[in-house]
Order: C-alpha cells, then structure tokens, then sequence
C-alpha cells in the first residue's frame, strides 16, 4: 500500500497573500486524507517562497522521496509545490519516473501515466504567476511614483499610512528632523552629534531590526548622511534612478536643504585634513622651562555676525608633566624666528670672496690629488713588477710553493689598497668643499627668508642654524646656533663697521680686518679637513676626530 508525505507551505510574501493559512492547509489535507484513506507518514510544513530553487523543507521531502519513504504527496495546490521551473521540473521528472506514483490536491489528482502537458501547464501557471506579479508590482510603483506617491518604505520623520497607502508626516518625530537639519546647517556638528541630539528626542534605531539585534540606539553615521541627503525631505523623491516631486508634506525648506549640502561638502573635504594638522612651525623648537616639544594648532572663531576668523598657536605639549609656559600666536612667532635669523645674514661682499678661496683650494686639491695618483700608479707598476718576477721565480721552482703564496697574497693586498686609494682620491679630493659650499649658498638666502612670510622656508633655515638647540621661553624664541653660525655671527659683530673690509687671515679663512683696531683673536675658520696643515698649524691644540671631519669652523 502507498504511502504519502503531506507538504504545506505559505510564504510571508505578496504572491502567496490570497492562500490558506498552513494551520488551514493542514486541517483540510489531514480530513481529504482521511476521506479518500491516503496513509500520511510525514508532514512537511514550509514558510519560504517557492519562487527560488533551494527551499530546505522541500528538498528534504524530495529526498526522502526518492529513498522510497513514501510515494505520493498531499498538498494544497501544484503550486504549493513550485513556482519555479527547476523544482517544477524535478516534480513533473519523478512522477513520469514513477518515483512519485500520486500528487493529490484539493480538487484532482496527478499520477505517472496522465498526459504530461497538464502537469507542465500547471507548473508553467504557477511559475508565471510570479513572473507577472513581479512586473505587475514594478509597474504599479512606477505609476505611483509618476503621481507623486512614494512607493517604498517611509524615511525617518514619516510613516506609511496602510490605509490610504501614502507616506505622511509622523508628528511625534517630525520636529526632530526638521531641528537636525537646522543643527547640522549651522556647521557646528558631526553626524554622531546629530544622532545624539535626535536620540535624545526619541528618534533612534528600530527596536527589532532584519539582524535581530536589539535597537533603541542612536543612529549610525550612515543613516545620518542618508536623511541629510535625502531629497524626500524638500518633497521630491528618486525612484529606480529617476527624481519625482512628491505629494507629501516636506519637512524642510530648500534652502535649508541646500545649506546643509553645503556644509557635509566643506566637512567632507576637511576630514582629509585633521583638525590637528601639523604646523608650519611645528617639530623644532623645545619648551624653555619642561624641554617638551612645541606644537601648533589651529583654533576657528565664530563671531555673531558670521565672520569666522582661523589662527594658529603655539605652545609646550606639557607631556613631561607640570609647565607654565603659555601659547604665542603663529605671526607673534614668526616674526622672532625672523629676528633670529636675520643675526646670521652674511654680509653681502662676503660670498663672492668665500667662492672665490673655495675654488682656489678646489684647484689645489686637485692638483695635490692628481701628484698622489700618479704616485700611486707609479708603486701599482712596481707591485707588478715584482709579482711577475715571483712568477717566474716560482716557475723556475727556485722558490717553494708556501714561499710564493705568501708573498703573492702581500703584493695583492697591498696592490688593492693602492687602487681603492687612487678611486678615492679620484672622488673625494675636493668632496670637503661641499659642505662650505652649502653653507655659503645658506647664509646669502637667509636676508631674503628672514623677510618673507614663508614659513616651511623658515623652517629650513632655523633647523640647519640652530639645530635642535631652537627653545621658546616666556613666549620668546631663543636659540644657540651651531659653531660655523656662531662664528659667523661673531665675525661679523666684530668687524669695523666704517671699514669692512674682509680680510683673509693668511690666505685660509676671513677675520676682522688687520686695519681696524679689533683684534685678530675672532676668526672664522674657513671649511676645511680639520688635518688640512694650514688649520694644524693655527691651532696646534686642535682635536681632530677623524679624516672627514669637515667642521673646522671655530672661534677662539
Ligand atoms: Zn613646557
């Protein structure tokens, strides 16, 4: 005797609005069961559309189906079994497979041997049933939207009215929407400031939403940029990428609408520049009294009657604990950084003379370097020579192998230690004059800097003066410049001002002139290798850290 499964379903969605509740189904199924004595072994209950393939419940029974559980099915209708062409198409497979001997609905009977045609065609309807009502519904919304009827769900501050199928005004949150716009357009709020305010007006998150997560929070950031940029609010609406004008009530004006545009674009494009932004002048400069770093910030005023003024301070970061330095305004500052650096101004006849003795000792250099090549080169011959000869000594087998080796291995040590020294020379011979160089090029720029606005430029110029040796104290810059600075800066003040005339002290450096009645104790060391003899000679107690050390500027 057959058996039969009993299968139920209805959906939550439109298509299947006019069937019977599955409580209903069931009651019916279970008495035409008993009435035309169909044996049910199982029930199947289903609440998922039939429109997609992949119905759990469904799959389960067609399993158990082709394992022989049972073999036949009681439903409502066919199309309690599919709405779409691949499970239609596995029912109408099974059943002319025998597999399934016997589908009975409410009002007939389906079985192997009937004519195929029926079975599709009650399949086909149901599966087109749904194709209809889909394009039925799209164009029935876009009727809608063309008469101004918004077809979707209401946005915030409006409800859809079930009766008469409108989107109204909600008047218990209308207010707060329309507040928030107004809050935001002053430009003084970020969105999370916005879903505070309407949190605290009872406007928040839904209290059961799709991903069963509790609400009754504020809003997210993304719901608030949607409401500030949804047109609904000033009455139009955008449906399926086109702009209707709506017949609901706006909340909020178009200007108001459109100011609020404006300043989401003014905050959008300053989130890519952080409040905190660093200064100009930030990084070199150290607090005076607690050593911590000076930084800078930009702090915007709003006066009534809408000027807004920006200015940037100064000030300790006090992270090494308790300061009571004060801030200094950025132009306040900048012209002491300006005054600062004008006391390194080398005077203008000086750069031509320091070029003019910089290539002077670049020639000598030069040609001191090329006399040590060619020295070099003379000995590398020399160290062929005598290999050679140990070849054919060895050869000759006048000498031992271990005798020849070592002093194969000597003559190409010291070979190699010839060519590094001639590529050196060959590069770095007159590689000392740079840095003298730079400095020159420095300290000529630095009147021009000094009286400009150009801060990054400053910058610059104060960082390879003073180093880090830049404080500010009591809102006072102040500094303690590295020695070929210093030294210039003394050279300078001790010049005689009716006669400078620049006096290069013994052909190696510049000191006050002999003429003048200041005396030669003030001398700016010209740049070179502190081994260089003319500087041995004029300090005999200098230390000298190492051949490259290029710092020879010293005052004594
Ligand atoms: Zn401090």
């Amino acid at each position: 005797m057959s058996t039969y499964f009993l299968y139920a379903r209805k959906s939550t969605d439109v298509e299947d609005k006019q069937v019977l509740s599955i409580d209903a189904q069931l009651s019916e199924l279970r008495s035409l069961a008993k009435h035309d004595g169909l044996q049910i072994v199982a029930e199947f209950v289903e609440k998922q559309s039939a429109k997609m393939p992949g119905r759990p419940v469904f799959n389960d029974m067609i399993r158990r189906l082709i394992a022989g559980e049972a073999q036949g099915i009681v439903c409502w209708k066919i199309d309690r079994l599919a709405r779409n062409p691949v499970d239609g198409g596995q029912i109408s497979w099974l059943l002319q497979q025998s597999v399934i001997q016997h589908i009975q609905t409410h009002d007939r009977s389906f079985l192997p041997a009937d004519n195929v045609l029926m079975m599709s065609v009650e399949l086909g309807m149901a599966n087109q049933y749904i194709r209809d009502l889909s394009a039925n519904t799209k164009r029935g919304q876009r009727e809608k939207a063309r008469r101004g009827e918004y077809p979707g769900l209401a946005p915030l501050g409006y409800i859809n009215n079930p009766r008469t199928k409108r989107v109204e005004v909600d008047r218990r949150k209308a207010p707060a929407i329309r507040a928030a716009f107004e809050l935001y357009a002053e430009n003084k709020s970020r969105f999370e400031d916005i879903a505070a305010f309407l949190y605290e007006r009872s406007v928040r998150t839904k209290k059961i939403n799709k991903s069963g997560s509790s609400g009754d929070k504020p809003l997210k950031k993304d719901s608030i940029k949607k409401m500030l940029t949804n047109i609904f609010y000033y009455g139009h609406f955008e449906y399926s990428g086109e702009i209707y004008k709506g017949v609901h009530t706006p909340l909020v004006s178009k200007q108001l609408f459109d100011k609020v545009q404006a300043v989401l674009e003014l905050r959008g494009r300053q989130r890519h520049k952080p409040k905190n932004e660093p200064q100009p002048l930030c990084g070199i400069m150290r607090c005076g009294e607690c050593g911590g770093m000076i930084t800078g910030e930009v702090i915007t005023k709003h006066q009534k009657n809408g000027n807004v003024h920006r200015y940037v301070y100064y000030r300790c970061t006090k992270k090494r604990g308790l300061c009571s330095q004060s801030y200094i305004r950025e132009e306040a500052l900048s012209v002491q950084l300006s005054d600062l650096l004008s006391l390194y101004v080398m005077p203008t006849d000086w750069p031509q003379e320091l070029c003019r003795m910089a290539n002077e000792d670049e020639q000598k250099a030069e040609s001191v370097a090329m006399t040590a090549v060619q020295e070099l080169r003379v000995k590398i011959a020399q160290l062929d020579g005598k290999m050679s000869r140990f070849v054919d000594l060895y050869s000759e087998q006048d000498i031992d192998r271990d005798t020849f080796l070592t002093r194969k291995r000597g003559l190409m040590s010291e070979r190699k230690s010839a060519e590094e020294q001639i590529a050196r020379l060959e590069h770095d011979a007159t590689l000392w004059l740079q840095p003298l160089r730079d400095f020159i090029k420095d300290a000529s720029m630095l009147e021009e800097i000094a009286k400009t606005d150009n801060l990054p430029s400053k910058k610059l110029s104060l960082q390879k003066i003073f180093g880090s040796n830049l404080s500010l104290h009591t809102r006072e810059a102040r500094g303690v410049a590295l020695p070929q600075w210093a030294s210039l800066r003394e050279a300078q003040n001790n010049f005689d001002k009716s006669s400078p005339v620049l006096c290069i002290a013994d052909g190696e450096g510049f000191e006050p002139s002999r003429g003048c009645n200041a005396p030669a104790t003030l001398a700016v060391w010209y740049f070179r290798p502190l081994s260089h003899p003319s500087i041995r000679s004029r300090v005999p107690n200098l230390m000298c850290e190492s051949e490259e050390d290029y710092m020879c500027w010293t005052s004594f």
